[in-house]
């Protein structure tokens, strides 16, 4: 998977007395220790909306690693580096931050002669992340749209597909009566995306269908939804995760029970049993055979 382009939030100068060294004198009596940490992240969603529940809040990291100085003790400065990205990738920034650098400064280390400064610099990566998107459209070519969506995502930067499920025709459920049939699929992907740099990749993948549209054969549709992200859960308006509805569609479950028989939606148990209890389950039909489909 090819790293995806990421922004970055900076603060320095975190600063507090710790008690980490080797020498029982340090353990004891303490120094200043100074920390810088970058947190790469892609900011647009947030910058976009002007929304802080879409980025990552720079007093909580500095909080955050502020803590991890007073801890402890650690014998060694590159503990107490790894120790904060650790704290930033797994819990304060999580899953927003995807890279974070830590710098870790021991002005007054013991060396024995004057030094201006010592530093450990690190760079640790957040592990990709699991999610499930799902696929539908009724209306132009069904089955190129959902090849091309397919292709768009997976030339997409920080995604990799993991999984496909079958593609499955449906009865469409509410929205206007007399729409056509959809075709429906669901993807497994591993990301290093964000989740609402996630939701922007399956809205390109829908833009480039529309686009399509207005150059050539009348209406058409697709729509990509983000179904889960890892175990995180969101109940942000543009994003919330699980998708709300996901747990109740025959449309989404079927084809990923297909795939994944052993999958379960977070907050709502194995996929198994919400299949066999959904509504429109009996609507389905096997679609027809896409390249890139079906692949477990
Ligand atoms: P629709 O075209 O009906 O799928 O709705 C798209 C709208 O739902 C967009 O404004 C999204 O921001 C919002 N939305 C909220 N949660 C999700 C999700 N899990 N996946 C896709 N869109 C979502």
């Amino acid at each position: 998977m090819s790293a995806p382009r990421l922004d970055r939030i900076e603060v320095t100068g975190i600063r507090a007395w710790g008690h980490h060294g080797v020498l029982a004198e340090e353990k004891r009596i303490g120094q200043e220790f100074v920390v810088d940490v970058t947190l790469h992240l892609s900011t647009a969603p947030a910058g976009r909306a002007d929304a802080l529940s879409r980025t990552v809040n720079y007093a909580e990291i500095a909080h955050a690693v502020h803590e991890e100085i007073l801890g402890g003790p650690h014998d060694l400065v590159e503990t107490l580096a790894e120790h904060i990205a650790e704290r930033i990738l797994s819990d304060t920034g999580r899953p927003l931050v995807r890279r974070a650098e830590v710098r870790v400064h021991k002005p007054a280390a013991p060396v024995g002669l004057p030094v201006g400064d010592v530093t450990v610099s690190i760079q640790r990566e957040a592990a990709p992340v699991e999610a499930v998107l799902a696929l539908g459209t009724n209306l132009g070519d069904r089955e190129e749209h959902l090849r091309a969506a397919l292709a768009q995502l997976a030339g997409t930067e920080g995604i990799e597909i993991a999984w496909t499920g079958p593609v499955l025709e449906t009865a469409p459920v509410g929205g206007p009566d007399g729409q056509g049939a959809f075709l429906n699929s669901v993807l497994g992907v591993r990301t290093q995306l964000g989740p609402f740099a996630l939701l922007e990749a399956a809205q390109a993948a829908e833009h480039a269908a529309r686009r399509e549209r207005l150059v050539r054969w009348g209406p058409r549709t697709l729509d990509v939804d983000v179904i889960t992200y890892g175990d995180w859960t969101s109940q942000d308006e543009t994003l919330t995760v699980p998708h709300p509805r996901a747990h109740q569609r025959a449309f989404v479950l079927a084809p990923w029970h297909a795939a994944r028989p052993d999958a379960e939606l977070p907050g709502h148990g194995p996929i198994a049993a919400l299949l066999r209890r959904a509504a429109d389950r009996d609507g389905l039909r096997d679609g027809p055979a896409i390249e890139g489909y079906g692949l477990s």
